[in-house]
């Protein structure tokens, strides 16, 4: 949905430029076009096996974004009560939430029971003793599956690989069946089924196949034990293409084995899909400040900083850099960085890229997912604005924001 018409970088219908002059820089766009096709990938290749694609609000909970998916039928992962409150906001369904997360509050959990969410994946025995509890306090019976960990290599980042016995989340697969049947003393709580998640950003799906695996080998152990287990979450992780030419899954070859895999199993099923809904429908819009020579390299300073994309300096991840309107002067090798004052402040090192002058703009691409809603006000700076492109028109869904923004609600 990004892509170039003679010199100019449109998205969808609507050359880019035309959004940097009107609401300035650093700013975030993202397709519309793109979110809803990717979610459409996975809800069609579901086809008529039970299932729930239930978005995972963290990768970006933009209410604009939410309320899109919401519309096309989506459920949502949550791992907070706040992203609770921003589906409700946004139109999304309760009924099709699932609250993940290893550090549910008692508030929170009372929050989703309030709000008669689908089900909670619990994380460990106490975590099921207290929904069970605050169920039976308010009268209600709370739907559970217990996250179990597989025990497989995701083969990703460290920061986003969750699926190895080392890692704090979920529960042993080896002890989930003791735990289940522990849980059958808790009236309050249904435990209807099993999901894991394994990590983030997988450019090979055999990891998650191979938890498929032990995931329904449990769920067969725990009927045949009489637990009515009814549905099988397998959680997000699919990974998108970064580096230009990189090949990542296809959403939809994916599901299709999933689908082969489960059809007779007499389960419905549940993903989680973030990063592979909104990863490459949004860009991070940026301006040349400055260009820097230094004994031993060029430096591009943009007004876009580690505040406003974070990714680069925590997980040392590569984003494109291209201009908004391409030019005829040869590459540059450059670190392209913020006006931030830390040396981890970079948006890339060592880049071939386009020899810019200061004002010219540049897209850092594959910015949708992980990208606002890791942003923050390090060095009082105001957080960009965000921009939702469909087909030729666009419109601010948040506003750049203010310095008063940044002192709401301080007292000197
Ligand atoms: C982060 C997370 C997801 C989403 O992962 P992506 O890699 O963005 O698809 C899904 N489920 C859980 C439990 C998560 O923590």
């Amino acid at each position: 949905m990004f892509a170039y018409s003679a010199s100019d970088l449109y998205c969808e219908s609507v050359p880019l430029a035309d959004i940097a002059h009107r609401v300035g820089t650093p700013a975030y766009v993202y397709s519309s076009q793109a979110i809803l096709g990717n979610f459409r990938a996975y809800h069609e290749a579901f086809g008529d096996l039970p299932h729930n694609v239930c978005y995972a609000v963290k990768a970006n909970g933009s209410l604009a974004i939410l309320a899109l998916l919401a519309k096309a039928g989506a459920g949502f992962d949550i791992v907070s009560g706040g992203e609770l409150y921003r589906v409700l906001k946004a139109g999304g369904d309760p009924a099709k939430v699932v609250f993940s997360g290893v550090g549910k509050t008692a508030d929170e959990v009372e929050f989703a029971l309030e709000q008669g969410i689908h089900s909670f994946n619990c994380e460990s025995e106490a975590e099921l003793a207290l929904i069970d509890a605050l169920a039976a306090r308010t009268g209600r019976q709370a739907d559970a599956a217990i996250r179990v960990n597989p025990d497989v290599d995701a083969a990703t980042h460290p920061y986003i690989s969750t699926g190895l016995r080392q890692h704090k989340f979920g529960i042993d697969i080896a002890e989930a069946d003791g735990v289940y049947e522990r849980a059958r003393g808790l009236r309050n709580l249904a435990l209807r089924g099993v999901s894991c998640h394994i990590g983030s950003q997988l450019l090979d799906t055999d990891p998650l196949l191979e938890a498929v695996e032990k995931v329904l080998a449990l769920a067969a152990r725990l009927r045949a034990a009489g637990h009515d287990i009814r549905h099988i979450d397998l959680g997000g992780g699919l990974g998108v293409a970064y580096h230009a030419g990189e090949e990542a899954p296809q959403i939809r070859a994916f599901i299709a084995q999933l689908r082969e895999r489960l059809k007779d199993t007499g389960l419905a099923v549940m993903v989680e899909p973030g990063r592979s809904i909104v990863g490459e429908a949004g860009v991070l819009l940026t301006r040349v400040l400055y260009r820097k020579k230094t004994a031993s390299k060029d430096f591009v300073v943009v007004d876009a900083a580690m505040n406003d994309l974070i990714r680069p300096s925590l997980y040392q991840s590569h984003h494109e850099i291209i201009p908004l309107r391409k030019s005829e002067r040869p590459p540059i090798v450059a670190d392209v960085v913020g006006p931030v004052c830390e040396s981890g402040d970079f948006l890339a090192r060592g880049r071939k890229m386009a020899n810019v002058v200061p004002g010219d703009y540049l897209a850092v691409c594959t910015a949708g997912a992980y990208g606002f809603v890791l942003s923050s006000n390090y060095n009082a700076r105001t957080r960009p604005p965000e921009v939702l492109v469909e087909g030729s028109t666009w419109r601010i869904v948040r506003p750049r924001e203010t310095y008063d923004d940044l002192i709401r609600g301080e007292t000197p």
